[in-house]
């Protein structure tokens, strides 16, 4: 197997503490993988005057991949070239329970499936404005009737699905979805928003017809939700736009542990980045108590990604069994350990 190279950007706040280790980890394994570290953010400011310098985005191009650790303030826009850039557009995060780690839920066991969010488009084009602004347009509300010129002072985003967008991550889950039990739910609020969330359900529909060996149903947005938390356990492959996948994959993450459990991968064509789903838990940096199996669980789907697969099995195993143990966890799941001796189990169990 040829070589392959990581770029890596360790994030702001407590993301270092976590990504620091997990790469140490990966790097234990003696797997074929070459690792270089973009300088972006502050520092990039500081040595070359910009955030994103032509130099880190070389590096981001030459890596087969980008591991990312989530980031605040200035180095967001390597987040921006990752995803818009380099389009990403099919956003994977799992919720799959660990037994060991704490649920809200009498029966999490055998909670396992995938929220796919789409990543690039609906209200993140970040398209917002004054209503005045489009006062012009002649536009009217069609639950009020009113015209939006007599809605006075306010501000508006622009929500937007498009063929190509919506079509692209659409397969993508249905192709994922073959992959693992031939079931897929879509989700939006197609019934109030059928010009938007109804367009995605309709070419969800369309490619139903394409993709006959996968079993596809769909519900409205606030009927997933409530499904979701009742009974997690009838999903496997999930999708839906970004709005919905942003907010319902931190619900998700919940359901199985918290945050410090959600991974998360950005795919595109030609391209695909890893960095968990949590922020920065800026609230707690700098203690060596951020738990770092979002980190992980993160790292096996780059490994994979790299065709690491035994690697990336090996890895899940062995957090698995970390959580079993109940051992060395840290504070959030229950535990007295710091990030880096519950690494250091992981790597034990390895
Ligand atoms: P963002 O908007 O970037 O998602 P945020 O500030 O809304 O960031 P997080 O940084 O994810 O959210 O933090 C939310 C809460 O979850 C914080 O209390 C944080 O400490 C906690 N948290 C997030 N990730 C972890 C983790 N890996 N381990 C322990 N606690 C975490």
């Amino acid at each position: 197997m040829s070589s392959k190279t990581v770029a890596v950007i360790e994030g702001d706040d407590a993301a270092p503490e976590a990504v620091a280790p997990t790469i140490n980890l990966v790097r234990s394994l003696d797997l074929d993988i070459d690792f270089t570290y973009p300088i972006v953010g502050e520092p990039a400011i500081e040595q070359f005057g910009t955030p994103l310098p032509e130099e880190a985005k070389a590096m981001i191009d030459d890596a087969d991949t980008t591991f990312f650790g989530s980031t605040s303030g200035s180095s967001g826009v390597a987040l921006l070239y990752l995803r818009w850039g380099k389009v990403t557009y099919a956003n994977v995060r799992p919720s799959k329970y660990f037994p060991g780690a704490p649920s809200a839920l009498a029966k999490p066991e055998g909670i396992d499936f995938i929220i796919v969010r789409e990543n690039l488009e609906d209200l993140y084009l970040r398209t917002e404005g004054h209503l005045q602004d489009l006062s012009n347009l002649g536009l009217v509300s069609k639950t009020s009737r009113k015209p939006l010129a007599e809605l006075g002072e306010g501000r508006y985003a622009i929500k937007a699905i498009t063929r190509d967008g919506s079509e692209r991550v659409l397969r993508f889950a249905f192709e994922l979805a073959r992959t693992r039990r031939h079931k897929l739910t879509v989700t939006s609020k197609y019934n109030m928003l059928p010009e938007t969330d109804g367009y995605f359900l309709e070419i969800a529909k369309e490619l139903a017809q394409e993709y006959d060996d996968v079993e596809m149903n769909h519900y409205i947005v606030d009927d997933f939700a409530c499904r979701l938390v009742a009974n997690p356990h009838q999903f496997d492959v999930t999708v839906m736009p970004n709005l919905y996948g942003d907010i319902l994959s931190d619900a998700a993450a919940g359901l199985v542990g918290g945050l410090g459990l959600a991974a998360s991968g950005c795919y595109g064509d030609d391209y695909a980045y890893f960095e968990s789903a949590h922020g920065t838990a800026p609230d707690i940096a700098g203690q060596n108590i951020i738990n770092p199996t979002a980190n992980l669980l993160t790292a096996a789907m780059m490994l994979n990604y790299l065709d690491f697969s035994s690697a990336a099995e090996r890895l899940n195993k062995a957090i698995t069994k970390v959580y079993a143990s109940g051992d060395v966890l840290t504070p959030d799941v229950g535990g007295t350990a710091s990030t880096n001796e519950m690494c250091d189990a992981v790597r034990a169990a390895f």
